[in-house]
């Protein structure tokens, strides 16, 4: 999200920079182009006063010939580069008025002295003309006799004042008219002389005007505008030049400075982008190496982050809860108020504090302090982070306090806690009532003021060496009363060291033995019992292990160690609360002293466990009564408070000196003893065995290799036929996983199924026998293999996966079989754990058109009536009825009867396990419908199954 915005303003950022840059070229091209307008117009301006200079050139070239061809090409030329001026300025500065009319102007001056210079060569020509007249009459003139030589020097003087006025200023027009009317004065007779005389005056008067008209309009060209007007407009080119250049300049810095601005806010954004990266990368470094569980959700609430160490605390991994809601956390612990608050409150986008009490996937509860904040990134929610400690331990710690405070409180025995240097730093109340000195008159001295003469410097000396060795003190303290009374109390003092042997402090409890001074079975009592039941505690159990054993192995005889641990009493204590349980331990405590000898010892360990001490017997079976009896009483229903409550026990015994010479061992064996009891159902004892031992041995073993077994592909699928006992033909296959492990070699499943269950390796492996099952039997039927269904076994650990049934569907629907294809197989313990889900489930199996069958049928504890209100198809009689068949026992009547009853209810009956004809027959007569055993087929590979049945 926040990479994407700033990949955005980069992008913007850039986009303009390379704009700017573009339009800073276009501007300087449009500059270039500027100037090379301007250099045009220049240089059109430069023609034309060129040009001008030509016109000028020009009119000084009177009276003599001239190429006017010439002269009107220039005169094309100024009117052609004007107009080009024209409209290239039209182009380029359409708006200047002040221009238009400084060109209109060079225009008029233009066409004005054009009009002079059309002129001027019309004159000139007239001159030209006039002056060769002139010079041949005057050729004429000078040959005439009777011209007087007066005369013919008058009309030389008067041309040559002619030609003189034509060539230069200098000579008056009046001056050279008198000069010409001076030829008037001869009168001449001869007409034709006269006639000659008069046409020179009045050709010279001619000419003289002619040359006046001409030098005036030579005047008028060289004094023409046009120069002006040119450079009247060349200047204001320029003027309007230097302005454009000037803005262009300012433009132009203008570009750069924000090219400039925008490269810097670039490197700059840059920069803090990559400032942004860093932070971003510690940020989630320290959210994954953070000590708190770290969890992100989308607006939704569906789970988009967590970090390693969520699942530590949680159990699952980052797969399993991508996507999901947190809700998988529920440990439905709070009520609802709880988590309305909390929605109500990150609805409104604010932060939540709390604490949570969770549920890993295992199924344990941990408590979570924790925070929930709402991110929100541009005025939009774009997710919820939320923050939590794992507090359980803490919280545990602080009930442990609680407890522990409340007792230091309520005690009855006084308690005494000092510190490293022996001065009081706490006491209970109970210590005020015994010695009567209020806490704060103690605090800080030392324990030597309730010390008395009665008890010498030795032995506190050996009291103290004792203590400083073990750790722990016990005995019997003769001290003084505040009031100098001397009393007796018991009193057991502890070492608290720190991990490294430090002394922390030392605490006292002491018991007044006043009331039962010199009572001394009393004070070993309190010593050496468990406060709550009563029974001795741990401590006396291990000291009078060692003491029985030594008496045993003296007089060479037996001795049992009873390991008895309550079954699901955790569920008690969870469920109803620890007073109700402590309650519950207490009758446990009466029912078990009731149900052994006088002698026996026996001992509370803490929690639900006990351990019992059998001595003075001489045969096994003596403990196993025992144990019986034990179990007998331990199964009464109990009253506690208003409920009425069942606990079993499962007891292991291991026996001194069969199962071990020492303490330790004794205890450990009867431990594992204890937990095969549990494994094998609850409510029962067992005795250890080295069997027993190697048994857990291989049971370890097992579930170690199940771990890798699947990857490793070392499952696969037999099939055992199931046969129509009335047509005796094959008519449908139980599906049987088979096991080999290059270590283990084949193992059964009975064996290794449970343990699978345990550590729920049977989920995966489920699933491998689901298709594995379906996929052959879709091959077999493909080979002609003619069969109603087959059947597949799944555990009741797989019905806890809500997926399973559309495990099934797409599996089914993966190799184009029809659920109506597939029976289930579930054992009576499912059917016992008969929650709504497992129902629920069962029905929607049955509705997807499953059919379901009952397997082992008769080993639970399942009554027909009950199994009527379930969604079942099949009923599977388990082998053990089957195998009583032949020896004719009683049991043949059990069977009877389940095969009627589930006719009447309507139910398909298979009997398993069936080996001879004798059994065959008889199930065949009691109309069994199918049946399945060695005496049909073993169970075989789907390569046999093809070759034998297609
Ligand atoms: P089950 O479901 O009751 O299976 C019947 C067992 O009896 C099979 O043993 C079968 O080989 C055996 N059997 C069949 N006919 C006879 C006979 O005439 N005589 C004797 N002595 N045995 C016979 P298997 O395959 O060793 O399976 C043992 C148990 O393991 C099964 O009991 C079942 O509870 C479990 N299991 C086996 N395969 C699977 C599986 O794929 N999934 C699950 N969840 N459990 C399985
Ligand atoms: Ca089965
Ligand atoms: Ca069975």
């Amino acid at each position: 999200m926040m990479k994407n915005k700033r990949i955005d303003s980069t992008t913007t950022l850039l986009i303009l920079f390379m704009a700017l840059l573009l339009s800073l070229f276009i501007y300087l091209f449009y500059i270039e182009k500027n100037i090379e307008n301007y250099t045009l117009n220049h240089d059109h301006l430069i023609k034309l006063e060129l040009l001008d200079k030509e016109f000028n050139n020009f009119a000084i070239s009177m009276n003599s010939f001239r190429n006017y061809d010439e002269i009107n090409k220039l005169e094309d030329q100024f009117q052609q580069t004007l107009s080009e001026l024209n409209k290239n300025l039209t182009q380029n500065y359409s708006k200047d008025h002040k221009l238009a009319i400084k060109l209109l102007k060079i225009q008029t001056n233009f066409q004005e002295k054009r009009d002079n210079i059309e002129y001027f060569k019309s004159l000139n020509a007239s001159l030209i003309s006039g002056s060769h007249f002139l010079f041949d009459l005057q050729t004429t003139i000078a040959e005439q006799q009777e011209i007087s030589l007066k005369t013919k020097n008058l009309v030389n003087e008067a041309l040559f004042f002619i030609l003189r006025f034509a060539s230069s200023d200098y000579i008056d027009k009046a001056f050279v008219i008198k000069k010409l009317n001076k030829i008037k004065t001869d009168k001449l007779k001869q007409i034709q002389a006269a006639h000659l005389i008069n046409n020179f005056y009045q050709q010279a008067t001619v000419m003289l005007h002619n040359i006046a008209a001409i030098k005036e309009s030579a005047f008028k060209i060289k004094n023409s505008d046009l120069y002006n007007s040119i450079e009247d407009l060349n200047r204001a080119l320029n003027t309007l030049y230097a302005q454009n250049l000037f803005t262009q300049k300012i433009i132009a810095v203008l570009f750069f400075i924000s090219t400039l601005i925008i490269l810097i806010t670039l490197i700059i954004t840059n920069l803090k982008a990559r400032k942004n990266e860093k932070e971003l990368y510690a940020f989630k470094y320290a959210v994954e190496h953070s000590d708190n569980s770290i969890l992100l959700t989308d607006p939704d609430r569906n789970i988009t982050f967590v970090n390693d160490v969520f699942e530590k605390s949680t159990g699952y991994t980052k797969e399993e809860v991508l996507g999901k809601s947190p809700r998988l956390l529920k440990s439905y612990q709070h009520d609802d108020n709880f988590y309305q608050e909390l929605n109500e409150k990150l609805a409104r986008e604010e932060r939540w504090d709390g604490e949570f009490i969770n549920k890993r996937k295992d199924g344990s509860f941990f408590y979570e302090k924790a925070s929930i904040v709402p991110v929100v990134l541009n005025n939009k929610l774009i997710s919820f982070l939320s923050i939590k400690l794992d507090i359980t331990e803490y919280i545990e710690q602080n009930k442990k306090l609680a407890q522990a405070a409340s007792v230091f409180e309520n005690t009855e025995e006084a308690i005494i806690i000092a510190n490293a240097q022996g001065e009081i730093i706490s006491v209970n109340g109970a210590f005020s009532t015994i010695y009567g000195y209020k806490h704060q008159e103690v605090l800080g001295k030392t324990l030597q003021i309730l010390h008395s003469e009665k008890q010498n410097e030795n032995f506190y000396h050996s009291l103290w060496e004792q203590l400083n060795k073990n750790g722990i003190w016990r005995g019997k303290l003769i001290n003084k009363t505040k009031n100098g009374e001397l009393i007796s109390v018991w009193s057991t003092i502890k070492k608290v060291t720190d991990k490294n042997g430090n002394t922390i402090n030392f605490t006292a409890i002491q018991t007044d033995l006043r009331a039962i001074e010199n009572t001394q079975a009393k004070a070993d009592y309190l010593a050496y019992h468990d406060s709550l039941t009563g029974l001795y505690n741990r401590n006396n159990f291990e000291e009078y292990l060692a003491h029985a054993l030594f008496i045993a192995r003296k007089n060479n005889t037996m001795l049992a160690v009873l390991f008895i641990d309550l079954d699901r009493f955790k569920v008690i204590n969870d469920t109803l609360g620890h007073d109700i349980g402590d309650k519950v331990l207490i009758t446990v405590a009466k029912r078990l002293k009731h149900a052994l000898r006088e002698n026996d010892f026996i001992s509370r360990w803490g929690g639900d466990e006990f351990v019992v001490i059998m001595e003075n017997f001489d045969a096994t079976e003596e403990v196993a009564y025992v144990a019986s009896n034990i179990i007998k009483h331990l199964k009464q229903p109990m009253k506690i408070d208003a409920h009425q409550l069942v606990t079993t026990a499962s007891i292991g015994i291991s026996l001194y000196p069969q199962n071990g010479e020492n303490a330790n061992t004794l205890i450990k064996h009867a431990d594992s003893a204890m937990y095969l009891a549990k494994d094998m159902g609850k409510n029962n004892f067992r005795f250890y065995t080295t069997e027993l031992s190697k048994k857990i041995q291989n049971k370890l073993d097992i579930d170690m290799a199940l771990h890798n077994a699947l990857q490793n592909k070392e499952f696969y699928m037999v099939f055992q036929p199931q046969y129509s006992l009335k047509t005796k033909k094959i008519f449908a296959l139980e599906a049987l996983v088979r096991w080999k492990n290059p270590q283990l070699g084949t193992v059964a499943p009975d064996q290794f199924i449970p343990i699978a269950e345990d550590s729920g390796v049977i989920i995966p492996l489920g699933y491998f026998i689901i298709e594995e099952s379906c996929k052959e039997y879709k091959k077999m039927k493909d080979q002609g293999v003619d069969i109603q269904h087959i059947a597949i076994n799944v555990s009741s650990i797989q019905f806890k996966k809500p997926d399973l049934l559309d495990h099934f569907l797409q599996i089914t629907k993966k190799y184009n079989l029809s659920p109506s294809e597939i029976e289930i197989e579930i054992t009576e313990r499912f059917i016992m754990e008969h929650t709504l889900a497992n129902m629920t489930m069962l029905q929607n199996f049955q509705k997807e058109g499953f059919m379901i069958a009952i397997d082992d049928f008769g080993t639970g504890y399942s009554s027909m009536s009950y199994l009527k209100q379930l969604p079942i198809d099949t009923i599977k009689i388990d082998k053990s009825f089957v195998d009583d068949i032949a020896e004719g026992s009683s049991d043949n009547v059990i069977i009877d009867a389940i095969i009627a009853l589930s006719k009447t209810l309507g139910y398909t009956i298979i009997a398993e396990g069936i080996e001879t004809k004798a059994q065959e027959d008889f199930l065949t007569n009691l109309s069994c419908d199918i049946g399945q055993g060695y005496i049909f087929s073993k169970p075989l590979s789907s390569k046999e199954i093809i070759k034998r049945f297609s």
